[in-house]
């Protein structure tokens, strides 16, 4: 994949007039003909999982800071995190930021952290709803979606710093993690192809911060702890993950002290649609105009 390629399709994503460029690479607005895609992505994706019996939740593109400290997200993916800031000062403080906006000066340093932080991934809020107590013998299923933050600027518009996932989680025993993993791979690879869309699964990393998380991502190899529906997004020559099924082990269960029915550390999995990356992917395979998509696609996703 040339960086040719990339920014080609970056350009006529924004010629086209599905997107817009927001001003900082990575960032991107979206006009009604692109929404429309991504209610037809979220719909179909809601109704393959219709039935399983879970709990359907929102929750704001923000967490509270204790969250993202209790996920280990700042001890494997520092780089990605984004964080919220707020102005609290007084008169004098304040016109301090003035002076240095006006001059043309990096005026962070006026500011104060949040109590609140940018969600990296839609599912971290539901781990918290499953405390207090064993689970059911069937364990609990959550249905979440949303938009996510990671900082990872880029000239390719499938990597964006702002984009949204949506998810079916699964809390409880380790067979039952084990089976809505194979429930998933098999559901979510129909679903991806039943959009006309070339998918492959593959075993896959994170991308673990520094020389730890090197061990951490051989680790998550040799395991098959996450696999990724791949297909071409911004190239045709290469494929992206416009979808994951992620095996966390007793990861979650022990940071937030998850009890299956049992009595034992809970096992959780999840699958999740990159819900504007398929969005892009379609694009890409079945050109910039939806109205002439083929019919059968479009029958999936606007029944
Ligand atoms: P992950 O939790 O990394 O498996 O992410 C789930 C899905 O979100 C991925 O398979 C991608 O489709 C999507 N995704 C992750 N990072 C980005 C990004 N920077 N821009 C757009 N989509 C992303
Ligand atoms: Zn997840």
């Amino acid at each position: 994949m040339t960086d040719d390629s990339i920014g080609a399709f970056r350009d006529e994503l924004i010629d086209s007039g599905l997107v817009i460029d927001a001003g900082v690479e990575g960032l991107y607005g979206r006009t009604l003909a692109y929404e429309e895609i991504v209610s037809g992505i979220i719909a179909l994706t809601t109704r393959t999982g219709a039935g399983d019996g879970a709990m359907a939740v929102h929750f704001p593109p923000l967490i509270p800071r204790w969250l993202l400290e209790r996920t280990d997200y700042l001890k494997s993916f520092p780089d990605l995190t984004g964080s919220v800031h707020t102005f609290g000062g007084d008169d004098k403080r304040h016109a301090r930021l003035l002076a240095l906006v006006d001059g043309g000066h990096d005026w962070v340093e006026v500011l104060e952290p949040a109590e609140v932080v940018l969600r990296p991934a839609a599912c971290h809020p539901v781990y918290p709803l499953c405390t207090g107590g064993p689970l059911p013998t069937q364990g609990r299923r959550f249905e979440v979606q949303g938009w996510c933050f990671r900082h990872e600027p880029s000239a390719d518009p499938a990597r964006m710093l702002c984009f949204r996932m949506h998810e079916f989680v699964y809390v409880g025993d380790p067979d039952g993690a084990g089976a809505h993993s194979e429930l998933w791979l098999k559901r979510g690879a129909e679903m991806f192809e039943s959009m006309g869309l070339d998918v492959d699964v593959v075993v896959a990393n994170d991308p673990f911060f520094g020389r730890a998380g090197k061990f951490l991502a051989a680790n998550q190899l040799d395991d098959a702890l996450k696999l990724e529906f791949v297909s071409p997004v911004s190239s045709t020559e290469t494929r992206t993950a416009i979808g994951s099924v992620n095996r966390h082990q007793d990861h979650f269960g022990l940071t937030f002290g998850i009890e299956s029915a049992d009595g034992e550390v809970a096992h959780s999995a999840c699958f999740a649609v990159g819900v504007d990356r398929t969005a892009l992917a379609l694009l890409k395979r079945h050109g910039l105009d939806p109205g002439r998509w083929p019919a059968e696609v479009r029958a999936r996703l606007w029944p």
